[in-house]
């Protein structure tokens, strides 16, 4: 039997305990990783603690930075200014970037074992179409990656967010450019070809390289859920898409006149289709817009993007494949190596300027 008295003092000893063990926690947390700068409040002590276990204990949507707010998400977000094995280590942990980072992180492992795959059938050196499907394979690994480390490292800072999206966005510029010349050079009608091959490479640099600005200036102008910032990227994005898909839809167009559509240009036409979903749940933000607060670790629009996008951008790869083992290549016009690397100068050397701009940009914000 426990008297009053004895029930209280007992109450008051585990309350105790539980004060000594949460600061012991606290200090092994810090001590782990390695917060000694500045000093956390008892809330932010409380915040970082919980924030290493489940997700419901990362900090509100009242508690982070404007520029971090995402719309109808209302829970999950990593604190700002931990250092940078908190963001590293943080994708062993549920908040509301894991699955995007988790999304794209297996695709562009996927998109290795398929490029070491095809290795074994394909000779990349052998022609200028095997070179090109190795830099559009390149492209994609690339993009997957870029995006992958854009997504868990983009809460440190609102700096952090703007260099991290820009390096993305120039990941998808590169994929774009080297998506159109892979389509033109190895997909399309030997016609089509012919009369687009002066200008295409070209009009591809010039596009990718506007859409990189474009993206990377909303990114920084306008906050997230502002719908002007996802109208620029969506429309810039949609431009350079549709110079890269015209080969395609003019193959399309003339296999379904001449009554021969085959199965790598339906392959061809579900990677198109793929790519419009998932700009439907990149634009739309479906469904969190109608269950705020429900879709804030699983569910949320973005995830839904990444996932229908990488699938689109894998049997965009195979189809490009199908036609390079077809050797459909041979019969269409194609550049010169010295013209490739011509264009390739051009294009990483335009790159570094706008990132340079925009990383020089993202610093000099307070
Ligand atoms: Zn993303």
């Amino acid at each position: 039997m426990v008297d009053g008295f004895g029930a209280c003092r007992a109450k008051h000893m585990v309350s105790l305990g539980t004060g000594v063990l949460v600061r012991h926690v606290v200090a092994a947390v810090r001590r782990r990783y390695a917060i000694e700068s500045t000093p956390l409040s008892v809330s932010d002590q409380h915040a970082f603690t919980k924030g290493l276990t489940t997700m419901e204990r990362f900090l509100t949507v009242d508690e982070v930075p404007d520029a971090h707010k995402e719309p109808f998400v209302l829970t999950g977000y990593r604190p700002p200014h931990r250092p940078w094995r908190y963001y590293l280590m943080s994708i062993f942990s549920l908040h509301n970037e894991t699955l995007n980072v988790w999304t794209h992180l297996i695709t562009c492992i996927y998109v290795l074992y398929m490029l070491n795959t095809y290795c074994g059938e394909v000779d990349y050196t052998d022609g200028v179409s095997g070179k090109l499907f190795l830099f559009y394979g390149i492209s994609n690994f690339t993009l997957h990656f870029l995006s992958s480390c854009a997504h868990l490292l983009c809460s440190r800072s609102v700096a952090a967010s703007h260099i991290a999206f820009s390096f993305d966005y120039m990941g998808i510029a590169f994929y774009l450019f080297n998506g159109s010349l892979s389509q033109c050079y190895t997909s399309s009608e030997p016609s089509f070809a012919y009369v687009v091959h002066p200008w295409y490479p070209w009009m591809a640099i010039l596009l990718s390289c506007l859409y990189m600005v474009a993206s990377a200036h909303s990114h920084v102008r306008y906050r997230m859920g502002d719908p002007k910032r996802a109208l620029i990227q969506v429309c810039s994005f949609g431009t350079t898409y549709l110079l890269g898909t015209l080969p395609l839809i003019h193959r399309i167009l003339s296999d379904v006149y001449n009554e021969s559509v085959d199965d790598v240009t339906w392959m061809h036409v579900r990677h198109i289709l793929l790519l419009v979903v998932s700009g439907f749940f990149y634009a739309s933000e479906a469904p969190q817009r109608y269950f705020p607060g429900m879709c804030d670790v699983i569910g949320h629009g973005h995830q839904i993007f990444h996932v229908v996008g990488s699938a689109s951008l894998l049997t965009q790869m195979q189809a490009i494949f199908a036609d390079l083992q077809n050797r459909r290549h041979l019969d269409l016009v194609r550049p010169t190596d010295l013209s490739i690397t011509t264009y390739y100068i051009v294009l990483l050397v335009s790159y570094g300027l706008i990132a340079f701009v925009f990383v020089r940009k993202a610093l000099s914000i307070k």
